[in-house]
This record gives structure tokens, C-alpha cells and sequence, in this order.
């Protein structure tokens, strides 16, 4: 199981601080669960010091795909590494709404993420309309074979994929455990396609969408539901603690 934290664009140098000593506090107890937070990429270097000594992970949340050079603004997967992440989200829905990412930037991102020996958090999952038109599946499968393709895997621990249906995320609404569920199954259908069994049944599918204490224990219960990659409920340790505690119940 795994809680990651995704801070978007919130938080300062002393706010970071605090957020990220009450989430070490908050995953005190937290057992087998494997816990992350994503802050923005100039507060890593501050909440990697708080968390040093931690079992809590540090995570960034995006990255370009080239070594190093004339890319002004842009952070290289090296940099990540060097700074301790151990996590990098690729292909938030909020990148490729915003700024235009593509499938293709997406993979190129996973590949370099992988080869600097972070472990990307990728991203996949239908707009509203598209689930409207019965069509989410035929979505989530192109986003998720477009990501992987030509990707060296040696383990299950390697990447992670976080189902995030994009009419889920930062509205209040959820998808129902069933709706969670039946997705998260289809997705380690086509990895286990991809890469076998042994990849497939160890690989982490995260659940993202208004994840929050009332209802992460009926989306963390289902089967192929391994964790969760949590927004809004993330800025606060306390309610992320519960979300933390709910997984580890389990
Ligand atoms: C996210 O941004 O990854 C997310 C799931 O956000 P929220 O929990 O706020 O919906």
C-alpha cells in the first residue's frame, strides 16, 4: 500500500516544513504502509531535510526528460535524484490540461525517470465526457500503453500508475469503490500484457480523485486498489493521517 501526498502548487519554505514534520509524526504508526509527499520543486531540497531519517518519502511532482542543457525553468530527473526523491508524478491530469503535455512527452518523462533511478508515479484517466460516452477504458488503456511503451522494467516497484478520473480530481466528487475497482482491474490487465505476471500483481495502482478520510477506506478495501495518490486532503497532516491510518487497517 501506498499514500502519496501531492501538494501541487501550495505551501512555502516554513509551511512545507511544518506539513512535512506532522506527516512524519502522523505516519508514526504506519506499519507496511509506504508513505510519499510531493511538494513543489523548490521546497524539495527544505522538506527533504525534514523528512531525512523518516520512513516518509520524497516525491516530486513532474520533471522534463532531458539530461541537462539550455532548458530554462526545466528540472532534470538527475537533479530529482540528486536532491533524494524517490518518487516523480508524470502526467498529472492538471499537465496535460494546462500545459498541454502529451502521451508522448509522457513516456519520454517515464523512460528518462526511470533510467535516473526514480520510480514515476504515472498518471492516467478519463474527462468527463469521455466516461459519459462509455469511452474511459479506450482512454485510460491508450494513455497507459503510450506511457510504458519501450520502458525497461526489472521490477514491480519500478513504476507505479494512478488512476485519476480527471471529473474526480479536486471536485468533491469520487468515484464509487465499484467504478475504482473496475478500472484499476482493466489497468494491471494491460500491464500484466505488457510484462507478465510477476510485474502485474506487484505493481501499486493508485486511486486519486477527492480521496479524504470518509471514503479512502471503501476505495483502499477493493482488491486492485493499492493505495492512493491525494490532493486537497494532503495539506492538512492531520486528515492525511487519518487516510494513512485507514490504509493501514487494512
Ligand atoms: C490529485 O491532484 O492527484 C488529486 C487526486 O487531487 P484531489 O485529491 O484534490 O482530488
Amino acid at each position: 500500500m501506498l499514500i502519496a501526498g501531492n501538494w501541487k502548487m501550495n505551501t512555502d519554505v516554513s509551511s512545507s516544513v511544518e506539513l512535512a514534520r506532522g506527516v512524519i509524526q502522523e505516519s508514526e504508526h504506519a506499519g507496511a504502509v509506504n508513505v510519499a509527499v510531493c511538494p513543489p520543486a523548490p521546497l524539495l531540497s527544505v522538506v527533504g531535510e525534514a523528512l531525512a531519517g523518516s520512513h516518509v518519502r520524497l516525491g516530486a511532482q513532474n520533471m522534463y526528460w532531458v539530461d541537462s542543457g539550455a532548458f530554462t525553468g526545466e528540472i532534470s530527473a538527475q537533479m530529482l535524484s540528486s536532491l533524494g526523491c524517490h518518487y516523480v508524478i508524470v502526467g498529472h491530469s492538471e499537465r496535460r490540461q494546462y500545459f498541454g503535455e502529451t502521451d508522448v512527452e509522457v513516456n519520454k518523462k517515464v523512460r528518462q525517470s526511470v533510467k535516473a533511478g526514480l520510480v514515476p508515479i504515472i498518471c492516467v484517466g478519463e474527462r468527463l465526457n469521455q466516461r459519459k460516452a462509455g469511452k474511459e477504458q479506450e482512454v485510460v488503456a491508450a494513455q497507459v500503453q503510450h506511457a510504458l511503451e519501450g520502458m525497461e522494467v526489472r521490477a514491480s516497484d519500478s513504476f507505479v500508475i494512478a488512476y485519476e478520473p480527471v471529473w474526480a480530481i479536486g471536485t468533491g466528487e469520487t468515484a464509487t469503490p465499484e467504478q475504482a475497482q473496475g478500472m484499476h482491474k482493466f489497468i494491471r490487465t494491460l500491464v500484466r500484457q505488457q510484462f507478465g505476471n510477476q510485474i502485474a500483481d506487484g505493481l501499486h495502482i493508485l486511486y486519486g480523485g477527492s480521496m479524504k478520510p470518509s471514503n479512502a477506506e471503501e476505495l483502499l478495501i477493493q482488491n486492485d486498489v493499492d493505495g492512493g495518490l491525494i490532493g486537497g486532503a494532503s495539506l492538512k497532516a492531520d486528515i492525511f493521517g487519518q487516510i494513512i491510518q485507514a490504509a493501514q487497517k487494512l
